[in-house]
């Protein structure tokens, strides 16, 4: 047979509602059918119990919902869940629900494995096998979100593109990812509530800027002296932290939000006052916060978490220059779930 079934959810709305019409049917059945897709969530035909038999008989000849599937739930004892989720090609990603008092976090992988070749990093060591589509990016998110409900008892608050993979390398998928999870449609979330989070990737940095997106930005620095930065995070000799520098400001001027650096302190790379000078500098370019992130180690004798007292050097120079800076301890390590640890392990 040479009529391979369509993914249905690869459709709009609108086209949704024309496949309706063109199959004498009501465009309404078109809406009803796109909510039980998307804000309902389901995985078959099946489960769209207000639609009739023949009519779901009929998108099941026509189509199918490549819907992923959450293979294995790993939950550690700080309460942080991972999921190892399968794609519909039997590819596996990661994501993680990361409770606080305050909020429930998702994170969420943008690609399966990753291109860039951060030495610190367990996801650069799978090589990029693919980007992930919208929706299996949207499912990883809903997903979490009736995990939240369920064990949590409150809907997800905030997501964060920083599993596996870089959001901008793949970004059509994540804007469209993006728009669902905010539309009413989907999960009906602010854009405030998502922070999409790249190693510096210069010219999706101004795109996004010129497509006056909404949600936040981190950059993950790690080292403000390019030297440093090129040893560590290897592909950053294409982009030069002047490029950065350039693109950030440019970002501030079109959007005026702030941007948060992700930064791991490793002794004998950035633990020296050298290395706080530049990253004081650094911030002073445009508005922003610092988030100084726990090393979480990968079985690599290279990188090792610095000395408390390099840290506390960290704080007290950056608070003295008034800029805002959080420390990121983390969450899940016992179950291969924190920053840097995702890389399917089981
Ligand atoms: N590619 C994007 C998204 C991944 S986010 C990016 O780099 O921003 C994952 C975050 O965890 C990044 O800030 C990354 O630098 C950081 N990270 C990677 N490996 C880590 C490790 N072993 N310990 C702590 N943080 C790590």
């Amino acid at each position: 047979m040479t009529n391979k079934k369509k993914d249905i959810r690869a459709l709009t709305k609108e086209q949704l509602r024309d496949f309706f019409v063109e199959n004498g049917d009501k465009a309404f059945r078109g809406n009803q059918v796109y909510e039980w897709l998307w804000s309902k969530s389901a995985h078959s035909f099946e489960d769209m119990t207000n639609v009739s038999k023949a009519t779901r008989q009929m998108l099941e000849e026509n189509f199918v919902i490549n819907h992923i599937r959450v293979d294995q739930m790993q939950r550690s004892k700080d309460g942080t869940v991972k999921n190892a989720v399968e794609l519909h090609d039997g590819l596996i990603v990661e994501s993680v629900l990361i409770p606080t008092d305050t909020r429930t976090t998702a994170c969420v992988s943008s690609q399966v494995g990753c291109s860039l070749d951060c030495n610190f990093c367990a996801t650069a060591r799978l090589k990029r096998m693919r980007n992930l589509n919208a929706d299996e990016i949207f499912d990883q998110v809903s997903a979490i979100n009736q995990e939240s409900l369920l064990y949590y008892n409150r809907k997800l608050s905030n997501i964060v593109y920083m599993g596996m993979g870089e959001p901008l390398m793949n970004y059509n998928n994540v804007i469209k990812s993006i728009d669902k999870i905010t539309s009413p449609e989907g999960l009906g979330m602010s854009p405030k509530r998502i922070t999409v989070s790249t190693s510096g990737v210069t010219k999706m940095i101004r795109k996004m800027a010129d497509d006056e997106v909404k949600f936040n930005l981190a950059v993950s620095l790690h080292s403000a002296i390019e030297e440093t930065r090129n040893r560590i995070m290897p592909f950053t000799k294409k982009f030069p932290l002047t490029e950065l520098r350039e693109a950030l400001e440019y970002w501030y001027a079109k959007t005026k939000r702030k941007v948060t650096y992700e930064y791991v302190v490793w002794k004998g790379i950035n633990d020296k006052r050298e290395d706080i000078e530049a990253l004081v500098k650094f911030c002073k370019y445009i508005p922003c916060k610092v988030n100084l992130i726990e090393y979480n180690p990968i079985d690599d004798g290279e990188f090792q978490q610095a000395s408390q007292k390099a840290l506390t050097d960290y704080i007290s120079i950056l608070e003295m220059n008034d800029i805002v800076v959080n420390v990121r301890r983390s969450r899940g390590k016992d179950i291969d779930a924190a920053c840097g640890q995702l890389a399917n392990k089981s």
